[in-house]
């Protein structure tokens, strides 16, 4: 792992997402290395000629000025890198931004793909309306390997449970859905007691990696190339028109909110989870 220190002009950017004000990437780059990663464009914004990856930048930055002026903004961490990435362990720069942010009255949105943040909860739970969202799109720890180098499946789920436990609002992220691999229903089954969202996302191929993906496929899954070639090169919607189907008819069993683009943080703590359909937004629209 190629890892070096860099200075940034600040640490919070404003943000265009849907669900946040502002977001923070300690950190360029991501040793989780996930094939699939949409954030691996930003290798061009880097002076790294390494595969995304196998590189990670450590940032530090002045200390914010007037922290109070977040007070009620959302701040997600984090866009493109994971927070809570091996190196966190020894460098503690998102552990050292939400010492910064304590106090003010932000709202901080956690995402990642590791127990790390087990660390840190206790300084989590002091921020209002704190979340933690840990992305899982398997169950077969084989297939995550393949996958990422972040922690295994059931690390993610633990953590889940203890955050859940300490009364900070979780998200079970399933994300990325891929067609005829990732079973959505088993993995609300093992979440559903200690999540307070579900949200799920599809596949989209859009990036670098659209290669890589679909060579990996062909190799482990021939069988599949089919509905790839159909999803990804013909738009053909048939498949996410049947697992949103499939996802109505399973929540409407539980009881479970079935909701299209909301995040639903107004709901009771101890509300069964809302299950957030997030198909449909990128170019299987077009
Ligand atoms: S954890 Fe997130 S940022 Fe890191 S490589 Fe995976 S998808 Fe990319």
């Amino acid at each position: 792992m190629i890892c070096s220190v860099i200075t940034a002009k600040s640490i919070l950017t404003k943000s265009n997402l849907p669900v946040s004000d502002y977001s923070a990437n300690p950190y360029t780059g991501c040793a989780h290395a996930c094939k699939y990663c949409y954030a691996s464009f930003m290798k061009r914004f880097t002076n790294h000629p390494e595969d995304w990856g196998s590189f990670v930048d450590v940032k530090t930055w002045p200390p914010l000025k007037h922290p109070e002026k977040y007070a009620d903004k959302e701040i997600f961490l984090s866009s493109v890198t994971d927070p809570y990435q091996p190196l966190e362990a020894e460098y503690k720069r998102t552990r050292a931004l939400l010492e910064e942010l304590q106090g003010s009255g932000a709202r901080i949105s956690i995402a990642t793909k590791s127990d790390l943040v087990l660390r840190d909860i206790d300084l989590i739970r002091t921020f209002p309306g704190a979340r933690v969202s840990w992305s899982i799109n398997t169950l077969d720890e084989d297939f995550r390997a393949e996958m990422d180098n972040a922690v295994s499946i059931e690390r993610r789920l633990s953590a889940m449970k203890a955050f859940h436990d300490a009364g900070v609002r979780t998200t079970c992220f399933i994300s990325p859905i891929f067609p005829g691999i990732t079973d959505a229903i088993a993995i609300i089954e093992r979440a559903k007691d200690i999540c307070n969202l579900v949200w799920l996302e599809n596949l989209n191929l859009r990036g670098d990696y659209r290669k890589c993906i679909l060579d990996w496929i062909h190799e482990k899954h021939p069988e599949l190339d089919g509905l790839y070639h159909a999803i990804y090169s013909q738009h053909d919607r048939t498949y996410w028109y049947e697992l949103d189907g499939m996802m109505r008819d399973y929540t409407a069993k539980l009881g479970l909110p079935y909701l299209r683009n909301e995040d639903s943080m107004t709901r009771e703590f101890s509300a069964p989870p809302a299950v957030v359909n997030y198909f449909f937004h990128d170019e299987i629209t077009r």
